[in-house]
């Protein structure tokens, strides 16, 4: 614990709070709301040049950051990562299991290397977060943890079958996990924004897949930071408060 208070500017004060995928795009504006929030945040990724950016950034703002090189599809990597949290800021009360990758695809082109990568980042990369975190959090009886679903992971779409089947992943096991987490304490939230303007889309390979469905230059798209000040409300409620998912989308673009 910090010491400090909770006070109205600063509803996370004294917490301490995990992201994933926090050196860009929507990872990025989560860490940097929940510091705001007042949060010590840990942040993690594999692009350690970004991640001291990150840091550096936080600290200039008077916030609290530190920061762990960790790839979420190897679990003892993403297990050290809460180590390490724990051990420089304290016990995990959040956790946002964020990395993931997107990459059109048609199924008809056959990009199975690019299957077996969206479902090993953004399928096992949360269930490595989730294990990482649920002991800790069910022996202190408290503990939120927050996946970044999609809205792809209520509607399947055409160019991104894979990445829909596990964004649905995402939101079978969190609701389940909700459940159960019921007699512990701990709340499980599944954030869904549409298209977000970030980098996300640079891993495409097959690019017909891309030209064919993409539409996202159609309309004024989110940025990063509409899904980071999301993320800062749906934790810094009251304890009895559950926001359980959060459905964020471009005014224009509606599923
Ligand atoms: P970015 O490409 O900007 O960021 C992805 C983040 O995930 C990076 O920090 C990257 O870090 C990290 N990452 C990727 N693979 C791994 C890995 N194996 N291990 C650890 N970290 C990894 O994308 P977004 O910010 O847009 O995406 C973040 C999340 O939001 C994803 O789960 C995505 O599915 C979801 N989302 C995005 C939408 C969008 O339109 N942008 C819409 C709906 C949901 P590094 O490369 O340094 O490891």
């Amino acid at each position: 614990m910090s010491g400090k208070f909770a006070t109205a500017n600063q509803p996370l004060s004294g917490k301490v709070a995990v992201v994933t995928g926090a050196s860009s795009g929507i990872g990025r504006s989560i860490a940097i709301h929940l510091s705001n929030a007042g949060a010590k945040v840990c942040i993690a990724a594999r692009n350690v040049g970004k991640l001291e950016e990150l840091k550096s950034e936080i600290e200039k703002n008077n916030g609290t950051a530190a920061f762990f090189q960790c790839d979420v599809t190897v679990r003892e990597q993403v297990m050290q990562l809460i180590f390490f949290a724990e051990k420089n800021l304290g016990p995990v009360d959040i956790m946002v299991n964020n990395a993931g990758v997107m990459m059109y695809s048609k199924m008809s082109n056959v990009m199975m290397d690019d299957w077996d990568k969206t479902i090993d980042v953004n399928c096992k990369g949360v269930t490595n977060g989730i294990g990482a975190v649920i002991p800790g959090m069910i022996k202190r009886k408290r503990g939120h943890i927050v996946n970044t679903s999609s809205d792809a992971g209520l509607q399947g779409f055409p160019g991104l079958a894979v990445y829909s089947g596990t964004k649905f992943f995402v939101e079978g096991v969190s609701q389940a996990l909700r459940h159960e987490m019921v007699e512990h304490g701990i709340k499980v939230t599944c954030i869904q924004p549409g298209d977000v303007k970030t980098n996300i889309l640079s891993h495409t390979t097959d690019l017909e897949a891309q030209k064919q469905y993409d539409g996202s230059s159609k309309c004024k798209i989110l940025d990063p930071d509409d899904i980071g000040r999301a993320v800062a409300y749906v934790v810094s409620q009251p304890d009895h408060v559950s926001i359980n998912q959060l459905l964020i989308e471009p005014k224009e673009a509606p599923i």
